[in-house]
């Protein structure tokens, strides 16, 4: 009994990451209070990530909150920092899993309704719109707002107290001290919430890497001001659809020299049209459609364009290869890549700049000019905040695990002596301290395939996989009641070099030949025998072994 006493953590606050906590996506972040058989769950944002090149067929991968949704009624609500997919994605496809109240700010709330129409939920989920700044109460759990700057409007982190402990969840974030929309960051009420204590500080990792401060959104706009003030032919901007600091920049800066602008891409205009809804854009002054750019003069014209990812179905993609229907570039023309390439989609952001270059067309990066800035802190940045909290402890998120582990390095040297480096899936004891890995929970990833959510382990994408590597062959076998072959065996190949059919068939008819006819009656041992001939057969003239499916009907 006494054992049993010494490892009691009723009274612990407790973290769980379920996803973004070894890699950049798919944050959910999971606090929980009370007996470890009866905890109340408070869930921090609910993104995705986007599907690798090993995963064909897969767009969205979504964390696997199974665990919380098995016991949903302790789940007391979700709360979302911000609307970028990778904190706010996956709401309209695990909701129903999840069943729960979901807090956000005014401009979270209008992404977020897109996408819950989108999927039919609009009239089931109850969003509960909080004003930034705000204090509200969810369960067991005291929160506030606290507004930070990042590279979307409405940028939160959440402050989170129990009568365990405090937490300062740092949500994504940079300091910005001239952004170009919003109210900035309430550094005040920081150096407040650090005088009052924070017990741990759950942090950003992605820019810890990088030294020194970023540089602020006017920087970015007054390059970008004079780039376009300069031009002489049509500019177009290409940059993260949800960025609406830099959509307010591109305008500015073509009203200055008297370009319309012109929206290319469906997401750009649904921001758009979430950032008016919320008061902001109100001076930016019409947008014209796609359909109007061919009545305009290339000098006066600026093109605001979705796909800085390189997605090949995207605006800019379409306009790169010259397949867009209502929009082409020329000769003279300049694009600037308002964006930072993602790691895994440099060849396809480098495949449009190889087309662009086939038109002739100039590009600018952020390798050429000041052209973006991240939304991220860098060490500078972090240090800052450190001062500000003065946290006892500190826990990296948001990162690959080398970016976990250089933050963990970081603040060690900055000062912070109690750090842990969390793991999906792990439950960390936050307080009281010290950080601990008290146990684990179950966890994982879901493939969002086509309409439907699918296992990862055994899902359809592995098999996908398989295929684009080595192809397939199918084999139909007709036998009579004695057992014979009552036709020539059909074989269909995909995926394969040709000429390999006669060989793969007669190693088909070998099998069948080769095995006793009462044997053959157990069709699946039929079936076996057959595949893994014509298998051995592919192997001897290809050098590669292709996935084979067997059918035996019998007459
Ligand atoms: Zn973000
Ligand atoms: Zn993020």
């Amino acid at each position: 009994m006494n054992a049993k006493k010494k490892f009691d953590h009723s009274n612990d606050l407790v973290f769980l990451p379920l996803g973004g906590t070894g890699e950049i996506g798919m944050n959910c972040y999971c606090y929980g209070v009370g007996p470890a058989d009866d905890r109340s769950w408070l869930m921090v944002d609910l993104g995705v990530k986007f599907g690798e090149d090993t995963e064909p067929g897969i767009d969205v991968v979504l964390p696997d909150v199974g665990f919380i949704a098995s016991d949903r009624r302790n789940l007391a609500g979700i709360v979302l920092t911000h609307a970028h997919e990778d904190h706010l994605g996956a709401v309209a496809w695990l909701w129903p899993q999840l069943q729960c109240p979901v807090y956000c700010s005014p401009f979270a709330a209008q992404i977020l309704a897109l996408k819950l129409k989108e999927a039919g939920l609009d009239d089931e989920v109850p969003v509960k719109v909080q004003a930034l700044g705000s204090k509200f109460k969810v369960g067991p759990f005291d929160l506030e707002f606290v507004s930070v700057t990042h590279s979307i409007p409405e940028p939160s982190a959440l402050l989170i107290k129990t009568k365990q402990g405090t937490v300062l969840h740092s949500g994504d974030w940079k300091i910005d001290r001239s952004p170009v929309l919003g109210r900035g960051m309430d550094e005040a009420r920081l150096r407040q919430i650090g005088d009052a204590g924070v017990d741990v500080l759950v942090c950003d990792s992605t820019n810890v890497l990088r030294e020194g401060h970023s540089p602020s959104e006017a920087d970015v706009a007054a390059t970008i001001e004079r780039i376009v003030a300069e031009a002489k032919g049509r500019v177009a901007i290409t940059t993260f659809a949800s960025h609406v600091d830099r959509i307010a920049t591109s305008v500015r800066a073509a009203r200055a020299v008297g370009r319309e602008v012109v929206v290319v891409g469906r997401a750009m205009r649904n921001t758009i049209e979430a950032a008016r809804a919320c008061g902001y854009l109100s001076d930016a002054g019409r947008f014209l459609d796609e359909e109007e750019f061919g009545y305009l003069p290339p000098d006066k014209i600026l093109l605001l364009c979705t796909g800085s990812q390189g997605e090949p179905r995207a605006a800019i993609a379409r306009i790169a290869e010259d397949q867009h229907p209502h929009v082409s570039l020329e000769p003279g023309d300049l694009l600037i890549f308002s964006s930072r390439t993602i790691p895994g989609n440099e060849k396809e952001v480098s495949r449009i700049q190889n087309n662009l270059a086939r038109l002739d067309i100039d590009v600018i990066t952020a390798d050429d000019a000041l052209v973006h800035s991240s939304g991220h802190p860098r060490q500078g940045e972090l240090r800052e905040l450190y001062s500000w909290l003065r946290p006892a402890a500190l826990i990296p998120m948001h990162g690959e695990p080398r970016h976990l582990r250089a933050h963990a390095n970081f603040a060690r040297d900055c000062g912070i002596r109690d750090v842990l480096i969390p793991r999906d899936g792990h439950i960390f004891k936050l307080a009281p301290g010290p950080l601990r890995d008290v146990d684990e929970a179950p966890f994982g990833r879901l493939h969002v395939d086509g309409r439907l959510i699918v296992p990862v382990d055994d899902g359809p994408a592995r098999q996908r996989r398989k295929l684009s590597f080595v192809g397939a062959v199918f084999v139909g076998v007709v036998l009579n009641a004695k057992q014979d072959l009552a036709a020539d065996i059909d074989l269909i190949t995909d995926g394969l070099p040709m000429g390999l059919e006669d060989d793969l068939r007669e190693a088909a008819e070998n099998a069948i030949g080769s095995s006793p006819k009462p044997r053959r009656k157990d069709r699946n041992q039929l079936a076996e025998t057959i595949r893994v001939s014509v298998r051995r057969a592919a192997d001897m003239a290809w050098g590669k072994k292709p996935v084979v499916k067997v059918s035996i009907t019998q007459l």
